[in-house]
């Protein structure tokens, strides 16, 4: 990608343009691993620059509490209509400024303090935002969690769900991830829902942009009634969230309630513009074309992992992202590995794995997802080339004439892939 045009910024803040300057070159010589990341095109960035941050427009299309809405209705009824299309749903709520708030309005829209909410458990694959204690929202509703069966095969223990939704009556059963690689069995969740009467929410943040290229399966097509997600993750576009309602009305009027005036204030119109151009791109044959690539190259990663019997949680991926167990494997920590990849410029997450035996803050795996290299144009050789190169470079953390051979590897393809500008023909 050329240098984003910032005339204005480097004549008056030196110091921000040249962290802008900084990041661009750091975005362009780095792989980028991190499975939540990815790289807009440069429509999405004009969008989220534009003159729509300058607005209040508070409520939704055609019941604002400001005047002058002509355009900001129509940015936000085209996000809406997209959005609908590109999930399948009957209702969408665009204005959630991120994944986390997206959550907490979605809670407080279907539940009662107190309530019951049944998530996946941290350690085994959910996010902070189903119920972990560090959370706000867990002094507000009752979580429970619930597990994998085995983390070898990553099947969900469906029979304690359902035993635990009997019991406890939940009011939401939630499906949803950020460190998972397996498809969830959506009719399962639905079945014991309705045994129980609870609504369910699949929470799409990482694999949105999957289900929009209809690789993955979509939670809607097996009855859930609600989908929370990020539109920054798979789905590329600018940094924020949404809430998808399949067909009930009094869900969906619920969630508007909640997200204004519940939750937030205005909704910040320059990133719903911009969440409009992203959906625009990902409605396109081309961006299918990308989410099938994504599944491919996670495949390539795998093997090459699999061949060196490095152990990944749930035996493998389905998606985008692999979740592998370097302590047990190699006796590398999380830590240790996320240093040295990053000294050879890999950027990736240290992560915890299933029942892990060490601390959160040093644990046993890394996280790592093709969705950022695949923008960049990767294709299974290149990503079979990074996955021996990461193990190359975890085994010899020690060896500075290794680590900087890989480096000056990782530099070139760097090179002769660089982040595109654009995806789609115009
Ligand atoms: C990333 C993520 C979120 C939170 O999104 P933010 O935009 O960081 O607030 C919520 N749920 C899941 C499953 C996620 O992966």
């Amino acid at each position: 990608m050329t240098q984003q045009s910032i005339p204005f910024i480097e004549i008056q803040d030196p110091q921000i343009a040249k962290a802008i300057r900084g990041e661009e070159l750091r975005e362009a010589e780095g792989l980028e691993l991190i499975p939540s990341e990815n790289y807009v095109s440069r429509a999405v960035l004009e969008a989220n620059g534009s003159v729509f941050t300058n607005k209040y427009s508070e409520g939704y299309p055609h019941r604002r509490y400001y005047g002058g809405q002509t355009y900001t209705d129509i940015v936000e009824e085209i996000a809406i209509e997209r959005a609908c299309k590109l999930f399948g749903c009957k209702y969408a709520n665009v204005q959630p400024l991120s994944g986390a708030p997206a959550n907490v309005a979605t809670y407080f829209a279907l539940c009662k303090p107190g309530d019951t909410i049944l998530g996946m458990d941290l350690s085994h694959g959910g996010h902070l935002t189903h119920g972990h204690p560090v959370t706000h929202l867990a002094k507000i509703f009752n979580f429970i969690r619930y597990k994998m069966k085995s983390p070898e095969t990553g099947e969900i223990d469906y029979d304690a769900l359902r035993e635990t939704a009997l019991k406890e009556k939940p009011k939401v059963i939630l499906a949803g991830f950020s460190a998972y690689s397996r498809e969830l069995d959506y009719a399962k969740f639905v079945a014991i829902a309705k045994e129980v009467g609870a609504i369910t929410v699949a929470d799409m943040a990482h694999i949105a942009g999957l289900i929009a290229g209809k690789v993955v399966k979509n939670p809607f097509d097996y009855g859930f009634d609600v989908i929370t997600t990020t539109t920054h993750k798979t789905l590329r576009g600018p940094r924020g969230g949404m809430i998808l309602t399949r067909e009930s009305e009094e869900i969906a009027k619920a969630i508007d309630k909640s997200i204004f005036p519940g939750l937030q204030g205005g909704p910040h119109m320059h990133i719903i513009a911009a969440k409009a151009v992203a959906f625009g791109e990902a409605l396109k044959p081309e961006f299918q074309e990308y989410t099938k690539q994504i599944l491919k190259n996670a495949k390539a990663m795998e093997k090459i992992f699999q061949a060196h019997n490095i152990r990944m949680i749930g035996g493998g991926t389905d998606n985008h992202l692999i979740l592998a167990d370097v302590f047990g494997s190699l006796g590398v920590t999380g830590k240790e590995a996320q240093t040295v990849l990053d000294e050879v410029g890999i950027t990736l997450n240290m992560n915890s794995i299933a029942d892990d035996v060490r601390p959160p803050m040093d644990p046993s795996g890394i996280r790592f997802g093709t969705p950022a290299i695949t923008t960049r144009g990767f294709k299974e050789s290149e990503c079979t080339k990074v996955a021996e190169l990461m193990i190359e470079a975890m085994k010899n953390r020690e060896n500075e004439m290794v680590k900087r051979r890989i480096h000056e590897e990782i530099r070139e393809l760097c090179a002769i892939f660089p982040i595109p500008e654009g995806f789609v023909k115009a």
